[in-house]
């Protein structure tokens, strides 16, 4: 066999990064994980699902970050008309998950965790080091070429990891990328200190402190998040669609602060609290790619694909990219074969889990008193509980999906359906041929 310096090599250090450098090194696997910033370093998404905690459990994590982080316990739905509808993880014993909670976190040292927790598990990383591109001229032996201070390198591998996130580095540069042009969504958040939580729901005695909540607002398709990251600091974040987002920054700071004027008691929590980081915003997401593999190479995390983050879903697929992915390099190790072939059940599973994800986005866009409904009836609400903890996996289309498209579907054709006129505007045929 060639001579390759790593035998496995990944392009990023974020969750999906490092989960795949812990799961690849402590099966024995060479590899080097090459991550751009200097952690920690902060990152937007800090509400995770319970799939996640199967991942902790098979690193050796669970106990470290149960201390470390915040619970959360479940999801909140509120807006100025209705909730707060509380969705209980605990309602849904999950196979495999040991506790009934996952966590709010600070991402900057959550992200430091799992990277360092790679590096003791045995994998090289080289923070700092950013990718350019890939070189495949070479059969089996890629090689990634990276700058370090201004210095190139360059290193050969059997296997390229593509766990650059957003940036997604492999899909720009095979152009594999598909821009979904329904869910453009744009977000601005920050972080408050000394905020009073239960403000969000006019401090009604139902607030209860250990969820994210979600907030709709009477701006169409768009709404805020609210996160506790530890007791004093708060999470809040606005997101709307692209045509309401303003494009200079005071303007779209103004835009924040106009949203949350629409709940007065909100708003004056808010400004009574401070706010302890700059504003930052987040733009032109939701894609997919044509394909998340290839010979020598895969694309984990938000690298394979990005979904409207209103499910709290992104670090849950992206730890779970990971441990799908893993199952399948090391067949290809066991078997010396890394053929685009060999990474067919993870393609598979994750396009499954994350198209999944979708619909129910999809769906509770569409019209979201549809979702409040079904997770207020015994008869369905377990079912919705099992994705909403990001068992997305299992079922081509979970049987309380298509119950839900059906339903909406008879709102859509019966124009007498006084759920009709709450029918939202986006629509998903880009991805969704079903609606
Ligand atoms: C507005 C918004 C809200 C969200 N809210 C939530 C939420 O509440 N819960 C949730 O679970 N998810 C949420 N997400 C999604 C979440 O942020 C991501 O899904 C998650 O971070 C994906 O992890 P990852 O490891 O794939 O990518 P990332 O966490 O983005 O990590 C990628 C890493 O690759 C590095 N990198 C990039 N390019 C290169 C390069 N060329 N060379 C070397 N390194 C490189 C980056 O520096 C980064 O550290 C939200 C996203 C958005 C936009």
């Amino acid at each position: 066999m060639t001579h390759v310096d790593f035998e496995i090599g990944i392009i990023g250090g974020g969750p999906a990064g490092s989960a795949l450098a812990s799961y690849m090194a402590q099966a024995g696997h060479s590899c080097i994980v090459l991550e751009q910033e200097h952690f920690p370093r902060p990152h937007v998404g800090e509400a995770l699902v319970p799939s996640s905690n199967r991942v902790f459990q098979d690193l050796g994590l669970m106990e470290q970050i149960n201390q470390q982080f915040r619970k959360k316990y479940g999801s909140a739905w509120a807006s100025p008309w209705f909730g707060p509808a509380y969705t209980r993880f605990a309602e849904r014993e999950q196979p495999g998950v040991d506790h009934s909670y996952t966590f709010h976190v600070d991402r900057a040292a959550f992200d430091l965790l799992l990277l360092q927790h790679a590096r003791k598990s045995g994998a090289t990383v080289i923070e700092g080091a950013r990718v350019r591109k890939v070189d495949f001229a070479e059969t089996n032996q890629p090689r990634i070429d990276y700058t370090v201070e201004g210095q190139e390198s360059s290193v050969s591998v059997r296997l390229v990891v593509d766990a650059s996130g957003r940036k997604t580095l492999l899909g720009n540069q095979f152009k594999l990328r598909i821009q979904d042009e329904v869910f453009d969504q744009y977000a601005i958040h920050t972080w408050f200190e000394g905020y009073d939580r239960s403000a969000l729901v006019n401090h009604q005695a139902t607030y209860e402190d250990e969820f994210t909540f979600i907030y709709f607002l009477p701006l169409p398709n768009s709404w805020i998040w609210q996160i506790p990251i530890t007791d004093t600091i708060t999470s809040v974040g606005v997101i709307t669609q692209k045509q309401h987002f303003a494009k200079n920054r005071a303007e779209r700071e103004a835009f924040f602060w106009n949203c949350i004027e629409s709940s007065p008691h909100l708003a004056a929590a808010l400004r009574n609290a401070q706010q302890i980081r700059p504003f930052t915003d987040e733009g032109d997401y939701s894609y997919a790619m044509r394909h998340i593999s290839g010979d020598n190479f895969l694309l984990i995390g938000d690298a394979a694909r990005f979904v409207d983050p209103i499910f709290s879903t992104g670090v849950s697929i992206a730890l779970n990219s990971a441990r799908f992915a893993s199952q399948d390099i090391l067949q290809a190790f066991a078997h010396n074969d890394f053929s685009k072939a060999s990474f067919k059940t993870y393609e598979n599973t994750i396009r499954r889990g994350t198209q999944n994800w979708y619909d129910l986005i999809t769906l509770y866009y569409r019209l979201n008193t549809v979702f409040v409904s079904f997770a207020q009836d015994d008869r369905y609400r377990s079912d919705l509980i099992k994705l909403l903890q990001g068992d997305v996996y299992d079922d081509e289309t979970p049987i309380v999906l298509e119950l839900m498209k059906n339903y909406v579907r008879e709102v859509e054709e019966d124009k007498q359906n006084y759920m009709h006129a709450l029918l939202g505007d986006l629509t998903a045929r880009a991805f969704s041929p079903a609606f």
